[in-house]
């Protein structure tokens, strides 16, 4: 497989116009209304996969004379591209599979499904239709879990190389209390073929690694001593470890079976070295606040998952006691899916508002938006990079539509400002409200476009017959 090319040279200036919502702050922890800057009129401009301005359009546009390549969009709000800090690609297949707990649902779907996953061909099936789905919802970077086999990392690091998309992944680590078509053979092994795939695909191109042991109770704890220290050999080149945490209370109480002499589940990670500024902790449901101080003490990211919680019953996850401000934590949303019941952020928000007023606490549209994007990629310790719409962040856009349905547009026409628009949107959970999906830059999805998907070489390629000509030469 050949790496596409990522910004040929000479590359044009792109513009993206319409009304625009970015964040700048944690709107948990200061002033909401200056935690995001808000355009009625914006206008981006993007040179070579990245922003180099943004701003009202009157005001932006008349410093950009030769911008000839502008797309407007109307009835529209530009955000972002989402960020999934929590789902198992792995599982795509078996999405929507009747289950009942946790434990039980891993065996009969989770783990069958998975062990599939030996076979290339059906792993770049896989990979190949969980992007289109990402792109579909405007989602443009996620942070994946893959399973055993190095074929199952492959597969989606070659399909995210095609779209140029920031993805992290790596093998799943895994070698008791599971299947033997899935268990990895030894403790050793299982950690050489990680740091095999490590070098073979960390930060080549926009790809980044991930070492992931599933959830304590599924490995041993040799294979957790050579995880953590495989994670503190890379973590400043910016690897990351990720994996689950109190989800539901079944698994706390398995967890203190397996680890007597330890104090709560987070210290099992610490002990083994693998609780860490670049570790990303799934779900966080049941949290003691001695957890809490040590995933703030460690800057860990934390992925809520609604959808996943509902769905498989868990339990419900208390962000007033994540962003305490006292001792705040890095929180971005996760959809989990197989265990997430679809692949769309904005969704989960409406989930997360749900999950919050059953404990009588709402969540309103600034922080849900901000969860969305901005918390992400501070989960993930890339809000220098992407998650808002400024100067050199990378242009990683979703455009989302605000009349998505004949009902919607009705609806709109009773709403005040853009917060309850995308208040609307999210409780609506419609599945069609995105637009389109820019990628470094590049449409690689786009609604109303024959091929609505496209890999970042097809535009590279359309680009040149038509007017990249004209462009050139200007
Ligand atoms: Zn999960």
């Amino acid at each position: 497989m050949t790496p596409m090319p990522v910004n040929p040279a000479g590359s044009p200036l792109k513009g993206i116009r319409g009304q625009l919502l970015t964040f700048k702050a944690d709107p948990f922890l200061y002033n909401e209304k200056e935690c995001y800057d808000y355009y009625t009129d914006a206008l981006v401009v993007i040179r070579d996969g990245h922003i180099i301005e943004v701003g009202d359009y009157k005001d932006v546009a008349p410093k950009y004379p030769d911008l000839k390549d502008v797309e407007t969009y109307t009835d529209s709000i530009i955000m972002p591209g989402f960020i999934d800090c929590h789902v198992h690609y792995v599982q795509s297949s078996m999405i929507g599979s009747f289950g009942d707990t946790l434990l039980n649902w891993l065996d009969r779907y989770a783990f069958p499904t998975e062990a599939k996953f030996r076979d290339k061909a059906f792993a770049d099936e896989v990979a190949h239709e969980f992007m289109k789905q990402l792109l579909e919802q405007g989602t443009t970077t996620a942070n994946v879990f893959s399973t055993t086999f190095a074929t199952s990392v492959d597969a989606l690091f070659e399909e995210s190389e095609r779209y140029d998309t920031r993805m992290i992944t790596g093998k799943v680590l895994q070698d008791r209390n599971l299947p033997d078509s899935l268990k990895d053979e030894s403790a050793e092994e299982s950690i050489l073929e990680s740091e095999r795939l490590l070098k073979k695909w960390h930060h080549r191109g926009r790809q980044l690694y991930a070492i992931i042991p599933r959830f304590a109770p599924t490995s041993t704890p040799r294979q957790l001593e050579l995880a953590g220290e495989l994670y503190q050999r890379y973590i400043d080149q910016g690897v990351y470890m990720h994996t689950h945490l109190d989800e539901m209370q079944s698994e706390i109480d398995w967890v203190t079976q397996l680890f007597p002499d330890v104090d709560n589940y987070t210290d099992v990670y610490k002990k083994y070295g693998l609780v860490d500024k670049r570790s990303v902790m799934a779900h966080c449901c049941i949290v003691r606040e001695e957890e809490w101080q040590t995933l703030h003490e460690c800057q860990c990211g934390v992925a809520h998952c609604p959808s996943s919680n509902l769905f498989l019953g868990d339990g419900e996850f208390r962000y007033w006691e994540a962003k305490e401000q006292s001792r705040p934590v890095r929180v971005g949303m996760g959809t989990d899916v197989g265990g997430g019941t679809n692949f769309s952020i904005p969704r989960q928000l409406g989930e997360a508002y749900k999950v919050a007023m059953l404990q009588m606490r709402s969540l309103d549209a600034v922080k849900s938006f901000y969860l969305a994007t901005r918390g992400g990629a501070e989960a993930l310790h890339l809000e220098n990079t992407i998650g808002s719409i400024a100067p050199g962040y990378e242009a990683d856009i979703a455009v989302l539509d605000l009349k998505p349905s004949e009902f919607a547009a009705w609806r709109m026409k009773y709403t005040g400002n853009i917060f309850e628009r995308l208040f609307v949107l999210m409780t609506l959970g419609l599945n069609n409200m995105n637009k389109a999906t820019y990628v470094a830059g590049r449409k690689v999805y786009d609604r109303s476009r024959d091929n609505k998907w496209m890999y970042a070489a097809e535009i590279d390629a359309s680009a040149d017959v038509k007017p990249a000509k004209e462009q050139k030469s200007r």
